[in-house]
């Protein structure tokens, strides 16, 4: 038997966290999720590649057409300030003040007639193009000659230090923009350079301020079609990075980013906008212009696509998962389950039990160790049945040995003591068997043995016990019996052996037996004291002439 305490230790196996079946577990959930995932990033990377081409590349190409329409744009000014310089008034009224040094001098207080003249002729033109601000006659040190009567003629404006190289550039020039400190709108000076009398110097500039708020609808974002509403834009200074300029919604999302100053062209990059929101962006500078354009779309919207997939991917990861752990789980299940059921059987075997039979539901390699089981613990008990009957039963006449009986009858004594339950005990011998041996030999004495305790089994009740004693001498034990019932009893055992006719190899012997009883008495300190008065009783029928019954009564009575 094995000890209770290594029992338990042996069930908490189970709960083991490296179990059999917790291993198969993670195994299936690794060998689904590390594929899964790996594929996963995998098209998440080709996915983001692509998507950040077709972002980028919507971004260049709406930076090419904000080009184009910006310099379109610019061109017009330019066109209208030409027209503008070719009036012939402009050049009259400057040339007559260039003619004139002490006019130059005048520091604007008396005005003379010719600027006057001028100034008028700038109001006028500033009241029909609306969009220029103030347009101005200025100096090549960029002060004001005569300037439009509106639009506040003191206001500072902002005159590009490389006016001489843009001019020799392009026959135009521009000034950064710079904020309208009335209404806080971005503005710009764009002029050209007067050439009077066909003469290839010039002395003075025609200039316009305008307003930068006509482009706006260069930069509404609903040109982008499909990603209107997150797509923020904003003109930048390429000098300085300096936003000046933004579109539809764009001021409150960009305006917090700050651009270094910039030549080429930015990567598509993610930028943080100081507000938790996160853009993908790119720049693109026009390097004719000196601006640039600034893209940007929310990452989430731009990439929403993405987003999605790498959401349906975790959800498909995580159910794959799940199914094959539960395919897994089932698979260890239909191992473990008639595994437990075995360790449990050999359990019960190890604590003694052999009447153990495991129900055989499948055939395959379970079902067989499961057969193997059964048919050995088959085998086991009927060793242990074997064994039992070799070290109860005497091996000779098939009848209880001399321990076993006297087992039965210590039982008998103790149920009696209990419940009152007398019994009888009678001893039989074989008379003269010496003479039997001697006569028909050792074998022949063995087959009468035998033979006569087939006819005890054959008088004698289910309750009744009969076992060798010794050589020739036999104990039968007739439970719940009186006296008369007993002395019946063993006349008829009596009368049985001495009419039956035992034959060992064609002869006949004649055997007879003195049988001696005894009951039990209330005085009786043990079982051995019934013995002994049958013993005395059976040496009485055999003193008194053999094949007789004797019965012994206790000495009181
Ligand atoms: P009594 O009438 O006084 O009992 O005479 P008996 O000859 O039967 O008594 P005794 O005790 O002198 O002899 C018993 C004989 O039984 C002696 C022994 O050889 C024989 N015997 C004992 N066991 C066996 C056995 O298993 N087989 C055989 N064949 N003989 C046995
Ligand atoms: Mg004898
Ligand atoms: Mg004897």
């Amino acid at each position: 038997m094995i000890p209770k305490q290594s029992m338990g230790k042996r069930k908490n196996k189970n709960k083991y966290l490296f179990s059999i079946r917790n291993r198969i577990f993670v195994f299936a959930v690794l060998v689904t999720a590390i594929p899964s995932l790996s594929m996963g990033l995998l098209l998440q990377n080709m996915l983001q590649t692509t998507l950040e081409g077709k972002v980028k590349q919507k971004f260049v190409d709406s930076a090419q057409i904000m080009e184009r329409e910006l310099s379109l744009w610019l061109k017009k000014r330019v066109y209208d300030l030409t027209v503008f310089s070719n009036a012939s008034i402009v050049s009259e009224a400057v040339t007559a003040y260039l003619k004139m040094p002490e006019e130059r001098a005048d520091d604007g207080k008396n005005r003379v007639p010719n600027i006057k003249i001028l100034e008028t002729y700038l109001s006028t033109l500033q009241h029909q193009f609306k969009g220029y601000v103030r347009i101005f006659v200025l100096s090549r040190t960029g002060s004001v000659i005569a300037a439009s009567q509106s639009g506040g003629r003191d206001r500072p404006f902002t005159f590009p230090d490389d006016y001489i190289e843009q001019i020799s550039d392009r026959q135009w020039f521009k000034g950064r923009a710079y904020i309208d400190s009335r209404d806080k709108s971005p503005l710009i000076l764009i002029g050209v350079p007067l050439f009077l009398d066909q003469l290839y110097e010039y002395e003075t500039l025609l200039a316009i301020e305008v307003r930068l708020t006509g482009l706006l609808s260069l930069l509404d974002p609903a040109k982008f079609g499909d990603s209107g509403d997150w797509t923020y834009q904003s003109l930048v200074d390429i000098k300085t990075g300096r936003q000046f300029l933004y579109g539809r919604g764009a001021k409150k999302v960009l305006s917090k980013i700050n651009l270094s100053p910039f030549g080429d062209r930015q990567p598509l990059r993610e930028y943080a906008n100081g507000m938790g929101e996160r853009l993908m962006g790119l720049v693109v500078p026009f390097r004719e212009l000196g601006w640039g354009l600034f893209i940007a779309e929310n990452y989430e919207k731009a990439f929403s696509g993405m987003i999605h997939a790498r959401h349906r991917n975790i959800i498909i990861v995580c159910c794959f998962s799940v199914l094959m752990g539960i395919v897994a789980y089932l698979l260890t299940r239909q191992i473990m389950v008639p595994l437990s059921a075995l360790t449990r059987g050999a359990e019960r075997v190890a604590e003694g039990d052999l009447d153990v039979r495991l129900p055989v539901r499948r055939n395959d390699e379970i079902g067989f160790a499961t057969t193997v089981f059964n048919e050995m613990v088959a085998n086991l008990k009927l060793s242990k049945t074997k064994l039992e009957q070799l070290a109860t039963t005497d091996p000779l006449t098939g009848l209880n040995n001399r321990k076993q009986v006297m087992g039965i009858l210590r039982d008998h004594y103790a149920y009696y003591r209990r419940y009152k339950t007398a019994f009888s005990v009678l001893m039989l011998d074989v008379d003269h068997f010496k003479v039997v041996n001697d006569t028909y030999g050792h074998q022949a004495g063995d087959t009468v043995l035998k033979q006569v305790a087939e006819i005890f089994n054959e008088n004698l009740r289910n309750v009744d016990s009969a076992g060798r004693y010794g050589g020739e001498e036999f104990l039968v034990i007739l439970a719940e019996s009186g006296v008369d019932e007993s002395i019946q009893a063993a006349e008829r055992i009596r009368k049985a052996v001495a009419s039956h006719t035992f034959i060992h190899e064609e002869q006949e012997i004649q055997v007879y037996i003195s049988v001696g009883i005894s009951r039990i008495q209330n005085q009786d300190r043990d079982e051995q004291e019934v013995v002994g008065r049958a013993d005395m009783a059976l040496y009485r029928a055999k003193d008194e002439g053999r094949n007789r019954v004797v019965y012994q009564a206790a000495d009181d009575q």
